[in-house]
C-alpha cells in the first residue's frame, strides 16, 4: 500500500483542483493520500467521492506561530466538525486581511496590484499565502524566478497570524483529530520539541519529501517519536509546482506509517 499523507490542492496554494490531484495520485500508484490544504477543508471534501479508487483521508494543515517562527500543524480526522470549520474560517479571514495589507504596502514600493484581479485569479482558493503573490507577480513580469520575486518584494512582509501551535493542537484534539508536526527540520525540532510535546502533539511527519529531510534524519525522528510515544507519518507536501516532481515519486508504506493509519482505515 503506497501512502502519502500530505498533499495540496488549489483550495490553498497547490496548482491543481482536488479531483485532478486524486487522478494524479492514482497515476502515480498511490493507494492512500491525505489532502491537507492550508487552513481549509473544501478541497479535501471535494475529493472524497472520487472515481479513481484512491482513499482520501480527511486532513488540514494549520498555520501557526511561536513568536517569529512559523510552525505548521497537520490535523487528521474521521470527520470535519462545524467547530473546526468555524476555527478555520477565522484563519482564512485573517490571512486574507494580511494579503490585502501586503498589497497596499507593495503599492508604496511602486508595485501596483489590483485586489480585485488578484482575488479573481485565485478564485478557487480559500486561503491565501505569499505564494499566491509570488505567482501573481511572476505572471505580471515583476521577475523571472519565484526566488527573485520573493526576495525582492515579499521577504519582509511576514505578518504572523495570531494562532499558536498550542491553539492549533488544541482545536484538533477537541474535534477528535490527531495533531501531527508537519515537516520539521532537526534545528526546529530541537528548539520547539518541549513546547510541542506539552501542547499535546501526537505525531511527527518524520518522512517528508519536500524539505530535503534525509533518510538519516528521518531515522532519528522515528527514534524520537518512539521514545515519546508519538505517531510517525510521511508526506510529500506536493503542491504541483515542479514538473519533475510528481505525485507517487514520494511514498511510504504501512511498514512505516501503519501505526498511524490504523486510526483511520482497516489495514
Ligand atoms: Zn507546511
Ligand atoms: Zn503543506
Amino acid at each position: 500500500m503506497k501512502v502519502d499523507l500530505h498533499v495540496h490542492t488549489n483550495c490553498s496554494d497547490g496548482v491543481y483542483p482536488p479531483l485532478e490531484v486524486v487522478r494524479r495520485a492514482r497515476e502515480g500508484g498511490l493507494d492512500v493520500i491525505a489532502i491537507a490544504d492550508h487552513d481549509c477543508v473544501e478541497g479535501n471534501l471535494e475529493a472524497q467521492d472520487n472515481p479513481f479508487g484512491v482513499i482520501v483521508l480527511k486532513a488540514v494543515e494549520i498555520t501557526s506561530y511561536i513568536g517569529p517562527d512559523e510552525i505548521h500543524v497537520l490535523g487528521y480526522f474521521r470527520e470535519f466538525s462545524d467547530n473546526l470549520k468555524i476555527f478555520l474560517k477565522g484563519i482564512q479571514e485573517e490571512r486574507r486581511g494580511r494579503i490585502v495589507e501586503i498589497i497596499s504596502s507593495l503599492k508604496k514600493l511602486g508595485v501596483s496590484i489590483s485586489e480585485e484581479i488578484f482575488f479573481e485569479t485565485f478564485s478557487e482558493a480559500r486561503t491565501y499565502t505569499r505564494g499566491h503573490l509570488v505567482f501573481y507577480l511572476l505572471q505580471n513580469n515583476y521577475g523571472s524566478s519565484p526566488k527573485e520575486v520573493f526576495e525582492k518584494y515579499l521577504k519582509d512582509f511576514s505578518v504572523p497570524i495570531s494562532v499558536t501551535p498550542a491553539d492549533a493542537i488544541k482545536v484538533i484534539l477537541e474535534n477528535d483529530g490527531i495533531p501531527v508536526w508537519a515537516h520539521p527540520v532537526p534545528e526546529e525540532l530541537n528548539k520547539h520539541f518541549d513546547y510541542m510535546l506539552n501542547a499535546g502533539i501526537r505525531g511527527i511527519e518524520a518522512y517528508n519529501g519536500r524539505r530535503g529531510v534525509t533518510e538519516e534524519v528521518s531515522r532519528e525522528f522515528v527514534k524520537i517519536a518512539k521514545e515519546h510515544n508519538l505517531f510517525v507519518t510521511a508526506g510529500s507536501d506536493w503542491h504541483g509546482h515542479t514538473k519533475d516532481y510528481n505525485l507517487g515519486d514520494f511514498y511510504r508504506t504501512e511498514r512505516e506509517v501503519g501505526g498511524f493509519l490504523a486510526n483511520f482505515i482497516q489495514l
